[in-house]
This record gives structure tokens, sequence and C-alpha cells, in this order.
């Protein structure tokens, strides 16, 4: 008898993560470089961290202090990744070990909540390189922050780091790597010891790194998606030895309709203003539509593994492929396979419409 499946629904392979984690690990070992590995974009899922682990994993980390609370139970070191908000001070302090922070009075207030529950709160301090998101700017504000952190009882000064490539996507270079390596070693002096971390970045470092560009005295990064993905996000290249396909979303076709490419009527512009573009692939195409959207994945993000599929586009929660060129003849019932990207899965991921599926081996199903 054929199992009952709830769709849309998101496969994961935990042996693709596993084998992709120790890779990268692997690759940033060899250089002497550290790695938290980020769970943000999967909501923490238990599996999927733990996979991590299995891999070699000794730090995780997330933006959310509700995610790192479903990891307590893991037997590693838990990051906040984002500076907590005042008004969860005491829970960030709870469930991470060290937190990212770029504002003292934050430190300070994290500080207090530590002392309360007889904790030690461990500081990385962010500097903005020019990335323009999180981070002090000015190097003697780090520094006078590092020199505070160091006098309060509570906290505990274990490194610097910087993030880029997620807000203006400004590259991590030999020369902005060689400020935070300088930096590094000006608050060792200032504090009168050796930091732990010296942070260099995200999945977007990665390729610097591989390249031999990090100068010594960086030796830790943050990985989500390099990880997941077996990418690198400079250039957006895969690793070798790695595969891509970890995370595959399954949708069902609910209509199956010759139409025409282009649309009839007079065209106003979409929920962002823009005025839509559309492709003239002829008068005749065989469209279908898939059970799932926007709330669900992201379209630029996402591709058919059918080769034969091409998304045309997606609205809250309907998706429309154009499957003319496929080899298959779907009808409506049909499941269609798309590879996700980062994007893609933080939307599956966090949806309360997509169910989840764990495979374990070397194929998903209908694979
Ligand atoms: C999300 C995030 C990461 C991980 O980013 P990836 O591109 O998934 O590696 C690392 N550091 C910070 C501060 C982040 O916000």
């Amino acid at each position: 008898m054929k199992e009952v499946e709830t769709y849309p629904r998101l496969c994961v392979n935990l042996a693709a993560i596993r084998g992709n984690t120790s890779r990268v690990l692997g690759m940033c070992a060899e250089r002497g470089i550290m790695v938290t590995a980020v769970t943000k974009s999967f909501c923490a899922d238990l599996r999927i961290a733990s996979a991590f682990l299995d891999s070699g994993i000794t730090r995780l980390g997330d933006a959310r202090t509700a995610n790192l609370k479903k990891l307590t139970g893991f037997p590693c070191e838990k990051w906040l990744i984002r500076p907590p908000m005042p008004s969860e001070m005491e829970e960030a302090v709870r469930y991470c070990d060290v937190a990212l922070h770029t504002e003292i009075s934050s430190i300070r207030a994290a500080a207090a909540a530590a002392r309360r529950i007889g904790k030690t709160h461990g500081v990385v301090l962010m500097m903005d390189l020019g990335d323009l998101r999180e981070g002090f700017f000015q190097e003697e504000d780090l520094l006078l922050a590092a020199i505070e952190t160091e006098r309060t009882e509570g906290a505990s000064l274990r490194g610097i780091g910087t993030n880029l490539t997620c807000m203006s996507f400004v590259q991590s270079t030999p020369e902005n790597m060689g400020r935070l390596r300088r930096l590094a070693e000006r608050v060792e002096d200032v504090v009168g010891h050796p930091l732990d971390y010296v942070s260099g970045g995200n999945s977007a470092a990665l390729a610097l790194m591989l390249q031999g560009g990090f100068p010594p005295g960086v030796n830790h990064l943050r990985l989500g998606g390099g990880l997941l993905f077996g990418k690198e996000r400079a250039h957006y290249t895969f690793l070798s030895d790695t595969r891509n396909d970890a995370f595959i979303l399954e949708c069902e076709l609910v209509e199956v309709r010759e139409k025409p490419s282009l649309p009839i009527g007079e065209i106003g512009v979409d929920s962002y203003g823009r005025r839509p573009q559309f492709v003239d692939r002829g008068g005749c195409r065989l469209r279908a539509i898939a059970a799932v959207g926007k709330q669900d994945f992201d379209l630029e993000t996402s591709t058919p593994l059918d080769p034969g599929v091409h998304l045309i586009g997606s609205s809250s929660d309907h998706t429309v492929l154009d499957v003319t060129d496929s080899d298959r003849k779907y009808a409506v019932g049909d499941i269609v396979q798309l590879r996700l990207g980062y994007f893609s899965l933080l939307r599956a991921a966090t949806s309360p419409y997509v169910a989840k599926a764990y495979f374990d081996g070397q194929r998903n199903p209908h694979g």
C-alpha cells in the first residue's frame, strides 16, 4: 500500500549535510581555523544540528535566542551571533556561552544577568570593516569596550570579529583581514592576555581563506550556508567533494493546462511597485501550478531538478511552472522537486505549511 505523504515537504538529506560539514571543517582545520556552525537558516532543527555535531562541530551559533534554547541539551559551546536585545537579556545569557556584542550598555546588562544566574558571559566584540551592518566603527570605541568588558564581573572577553558581505556585499580581502588581525593585537595589548577568537566572517570569507588569504591570527569563522551547501558565498561556487542537494522541496501539482506564455490585458505593477516583464515562449505552453508559494520558498534561490521544468513565478501560495520542455508528462497530483538555496531553505524551514522528511543515504525519494 502506498504511504500517504504530506506536501509540500522539505526533504533533508542528513548524510549530505554530514559529508559537506566534515569536508569544509577539514579545509578550515588544515588552515588553523576554528568553526562555529550556524543553525539559523533551518530554525535550529535538532536532527540537522545533530548532523553538525556528528561531523566534528564543537560550537553552534544562532541569531535567535529561541533557537539556542532548543539546542540546550547539546554538549557544545553556544554562540548568539546577533547582539542580544535588551528585552531578552536574561534569556539570551542563559542559553548562550558567547555572544557577539557591539554596545557597551548591552555588555553591562549581559554581565549583570550572568552574575544573577551564576554564569560567565563570553563576549566577542564586532568591528564593522565597511559592510555597514553590525559593529563598532571606530577602533578606539572597540578598545574602550574591551577594557570595560575586562573590568566587568560576569563578563569575559573571548575575542573580536567582523561580519562582511551581508548588507553591502563588501568582500573579504587580505587588507580588511589584516586590519582585523592588527586590531586583535591592539586589544591583546590593552587587556594583557591573548584572545581565544579572532572571527574573520561567514561563508563569504571561505574563498579568501581557501586561497590562503587570511593572515595568521585570524582563527575562526561562523559558517551556515558553507557547511549545508558546500558553497562559498564570495563567488557562489560549490567546493570540491561536496553535494548541493541536501535540501529538496517537494511540491504537488494542482493544475496542468495549456496556456499562452504572454498574459492578456493591461499590465499593472506588482506588490513591490515594479512592472513585471514576461518572456515570450510562444502561444501555447504547458503550464502547471504547484501548491507552494512565497510563504514556503523563494523562487530566485530554487532550481527544479527536472531540467525541462522552468519556474515562471510565484504568489503567496501558488507557483507557476512551465513544463512544456520536460520529457515527463506531468499530471495533477504529480510531485515536482526543487533544489533549495539559502533563502529558500530559510522560508521552507520557517513555514508551518511545509512538512519535513529526513533521509540518511545517497538518494532522496523520487530521486
Ligand atoms: C548569518 C550569520 C552567519 C552565517 O552566515 P552564512 O553565510 O550562512 O555562513 C555568520 N555570522 C553572522 C553574524 C551572521 O549573522
